[in-house]
């Protein structure tokens, strides 16, 4: 049987990337689609990328904040915060399991047969410090004789640009690699230690670093789509943690900040009902066959 989920994280890669005209253009897509925010992680400088990483473009808002303002012009980061804002209200962390390319590389990297380690809990909060110093307060504070700042992540952290534009670019324009420094190489170190650890460890990105997963995992417990737990159906057996690609004890609480809302937990693991679904909080869907909760509670 077909896994929707892998499907829709498949078609939304090629989505996100349909721009097959690179390899003769050598160079990025520039179309009117550009402007448009996809909802996950998904470099703008791709030679592939038909939309623009929500990431970059709010540095790009914080980054252009002052100049912006004296012009004016607010629409760029209306629309960014706008955007975020709506999805993360309405879903709150899917896009993460559902459509960001990289968080579907990390599952299907995590798949090499290996010993797998646990990453230590408290290391999900240093995605909230990247996300509050690379994301907005460098780009904002730190900036040039005109006002403009840098986009901080984008520039010094994120490995999906240099997997996605950095190395790419370089293949298709060679005079590229002239350019390569302290900088790249500190990135591209990044990369492969990020690539290391999606062998051994679930999600290690979305779990430790990724400012755009701490964003929308701030929407999860008031988003209009919630996962529900039925403490009274769970036996606590702990099969939803062991087949979680985030490492979520579910049985500890439902709609913890970085449950990506891939419904594995509720599809494949739990068979004993204790995990459904809601919609504003009404009309729970999903709860489990009925015969097993009276088994369970008799
Ligand atoms: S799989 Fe179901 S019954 Fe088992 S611990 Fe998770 S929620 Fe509880
Ligand atoms: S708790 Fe369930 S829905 Fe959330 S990330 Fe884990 S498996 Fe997916």
């Amino acid at each position: 049987m077909v896994d929707i989920r892998r499907l829709i994280q498949t078609v939304s890669v090629f989505l996100c990337n349909a721009w097959m005209l690179f390899p003769f253009t050598k160079n990025i897509y520039q179309g009117k689609l550009k402007s448009v925010c996809v909802p996950g992680l998904n470099c703008y400088s791709c030679p592939a990328a038909t939309g623009a990483c929500p990431l970059g473009s709010l540095q790009t808002f914080f980054a252009g904040i002052r100049p912006s303002f004296r012009a004016g012009s607010y629409h760029l980061g209306l629309y960014v915060i706008g955007t975020l804002g709506l999805v993360g209200g309405l879903v709150g962390r899917m896009p993460c399991a559902w459509v960001c390319p990289f968080g579907f590389m990390q599952e299907l990297i995590h798949k090499i047969p290996s010993r797998k380690m646990e990453i230590p809990r408290f290391l999900s909060w240093v995605k909230y410090g990247v996300l509050v110093l690379f994301v907005i307060l460098f780009p904002l504070v730190i900036v040039d004789v005109f006002g403009y700042g840098e986009n901080w992540f984008c520039k010094y952290i994120c490995p999906a640009g240099t997997l996605e534009a950095g190395l790419p670019l370089a293949f298709l324009q060679p005079h590229l690699r002239e350019l390569w420094g302290a900088l790249f190489y500190g990135k591209l170190a990044i990369l492969v230690l990020l690539l290391v650890l999606m062998v051994y460890t679930r999600r290690p990105f979305c779990r430790v670093l990724c400012p755009l997963g701490a964003i929308y995992s701030l929407f999860n417990k008031v988003s209009v789509f919630r996962m529900v737990h039925y403490p009274d159906r769970c036996v606590r057996c702990g099969e939803c943690y062991r087949n979680c690609p985030m490492g979520i004890k579910f049985y500890e609480g439902a709609n913890q900040s970085d449950c990506i809302r891939c419904l594995q937990c509720l599809r494949k693991s739990c068979t004993y009902g204790a995990i459904g679904f809601s919609i504003n909080g009404v009309g729970t869907i999903g709860p489990g066959p009925k015969e097993k909760t009276e088994a369970v509670s008799g």
